[in-house]
């Protein structure tokens, strides 16, 4: 099997085919000719090379594509892209892959090119007085953190997929992780991008500039677009000092409520050093320790909610530590905080944060589960929980909430599993996984009543698409499509995503 256009069912080559999509027919064979000619090799179409370029990171969504373009630099991009655009075929950029909404997929209608940013993966220049670090879109985010630590500085952007997603795919889905609290998420981390344009020009706005009023901010409209606007090619990101020591505790408190007043009274008392500041539930920690069993929890008994609490101090760990067992002694005092368990070694921080970050694994080893990555006002994250919590226990007798997140961000991963003894694969899963719409507007009608917003930090891209206009006025929808038409008048980039 030589050509991937053939082994993924699209229609024979060699003529013009028109797209269920509504797009006009695209001479597929005659663009890879193009593409083959411009990139040699690194234009691929064979069956086995495209194959993981075709399904995204939770395998919820699977296309087709003519084949899969890695350009090595902006102007081949560009010019990549200008072929696309003279053959009709649709742009799909992609990273890392790691993107959990659907964004960087093509649609089965096998007319798009794949174009894959991961060639594009240099670190063009560190500036340590301008605090500032200048990369390729392809770069994995673990390589740009990195290339700030070899310059004595922090890139404080952290996720979980950090070893395997790209800058590119940071900002095109506006990542947030889990310093957002004191760094921002991906877009304050940005001064400048290089962008390919829908026409396929390129645009050099690689500025390190913290002040630029000279017009609309076109850097802004790239990230979280979701590259339905452009490609990004490259960034300028902001470095920062690093600190001098990290300290983690993790505190129990009685409800979400306590959760946030235990934030106020951190960020009074840490002021900017309240790094990390996350919430999650008993059921999250008893299933991270069920699936994980050498992990363990560093509390004798269970307790409603847990804090895991990080602060970045710029003296000491001996300072860092006392400001935090001073907080937590107030935190008991006031009744906010049941137990409290501070890391006394760099080992006992990483198994503190363990138990946060293993709980997406533990509950998909429970089986299929239906996810919501919600933002709130800070104000009322405890009004929705336990509104949410009542109407979905109502509703659906027997769901469970594993309900965890950045509460310092306002950001929750309200999940929602089956219950209890619905065996992963089995009829009681497939039942409740038919319940996802029903589901799915419970909570985001709770989200939208509590003022808040149904993606935080994971995009729209096909995965949350058509409910997100069931939430945004007319008034939005009719700007943002204004911006997508004047930029790709063709809607060529990435189609069916966001919009
Ligand atoms: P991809 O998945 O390749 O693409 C994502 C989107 O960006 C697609 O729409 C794609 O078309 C577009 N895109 C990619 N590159 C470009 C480019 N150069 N130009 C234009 N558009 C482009 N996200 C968070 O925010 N916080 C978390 O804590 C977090 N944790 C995660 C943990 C795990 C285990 C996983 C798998 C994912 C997690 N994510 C998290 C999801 C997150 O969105 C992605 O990890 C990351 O930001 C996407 O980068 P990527 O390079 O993999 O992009």
């Amino acid at each position: 099997m030589n050509d991937m256009m053939a082994s993924h069912g699209a229609p024979p080559t060699g003529s013009p085919v028109a797209s269920a999509a509504g797009r006009p027919p695209v001479d597929r064979e005659a663009l890879a000719g193009a593409l083959r000619a411009l990139l040699g090799p690194r234009f691929m179409t064979e069956a086995s090379d495209v194959e993981p370029y075709l399904v995204d990171w939770r395998r919820r969504y699977f296309g087709r594509a003519i084949g899969v373009a890695s350009p090595q630099s902006a102007d081949e991009a560009a010019q990549v892209v200008r072929l696309c655009v003279a053959h009709g075929a649709p742009v799909v950029p992609q990273g890392g892959n790691t993107g959990l909404s659907g964004g960087a997929t093509p649609d089965d209608q096998g007319d798009a090119v794949v174009v894959s940013l991961r060639r594009m993966n240099r670190i063009r220049a560190v500036d340590p007085v301008n605090d500032t670090v200048t990369v390729e879109a392809g770069v994995l985010l673990a390589e740009v953190q990195r290339a700030a630590a070899d310059a004595g500085r922090l890139f404080p952007l952290s996720l979980a997929a950090e070893g395997s997603c790209t800058v590119g795919g940071n900002l095109a889905t506006n990542a947030g992780g889990v310093q957002v609290l004191r760094y921002g998420n991906a877009r304050e981390l940005c001064l400048g991008l290089e962008v390919v344009t829908p026409t396929g020009e390129v645009w050099d706005g690689l500025r390190g500039l913290r002040k630029d009023n000279t017009g609309y901010d076109l850097r802004d409209l790239f990230i979280g677009a979701e590259g339905t606007l452009g490609l990004i090619t490259a960034a300028t990101l902001k470095m920062f000092p690093r600190p001098a020591a990290q300290v983690t505790a993790l505190a129990a408190v009685g409800s979400p409520r306590d959760g946030v007043e235990l934030l106020a009274l951190a960020k009074a008392a840490l002021g900017p050093t309240l790094t990390a500041f996350e919430l999650f539930s008993p059921l999250c920690l008893s299933l991270v320790l069920k699936h994980f069993p050498t992990e363990q929890a560093p509390f004798g008994e269970p307790h409603p909610q847990y804090v895991l609490l990080e602060c970045s101090d710029a003296e000491s760990e001996a300072h860092a530590r006392e400001r935090f067992e001073t907080l937590l002694a107030d935190a008991i005092d006031a009744g906010l905080v049941r137990d409290a368990a501070v890391a006394a070694s760099v080992a006992q921080s990483r198994a503190l944060w363990r138990l946060r970050e293993l709980i997406s694994e533990a509950q998909a080893h429970e089986g299929k589960n239906i996810k919501h990555d919600v933002a709130l006002p800070i104000s009322e994250i405890a009004n929705f929980v336990e509104a949410t919590d009542r109407l979905l226990a109502d509703r659906f007798p027997g769901v469970r909430m594993v309900t965890f997140g950045h509460l310092g961000d306002g950001n929750l991963h309200y999940n929602v599993s089956p219950p209890e003894g619905a065996a992963p694969g089995s009829a009681d899963q497939d039942a409740f996984l038919a319940l996802q719409p029903a589901i799915n507007e419970v909570v985001h009608d709770s989200v939208v009543a509590h003022r808040g917003s149904i993606s935080a930090e994971h995009g729209l891209g096909q995965l949350r698409r058509d409910e997100n206009r069931r939430y945004k006025s007319s008034v939005e929808m009719g700007m943002m499509r204004a911006i997508k038409s004047a930029l790709d008048p063709k809607g060529l980039f990435n189609p069916g995503k966001v919009l």
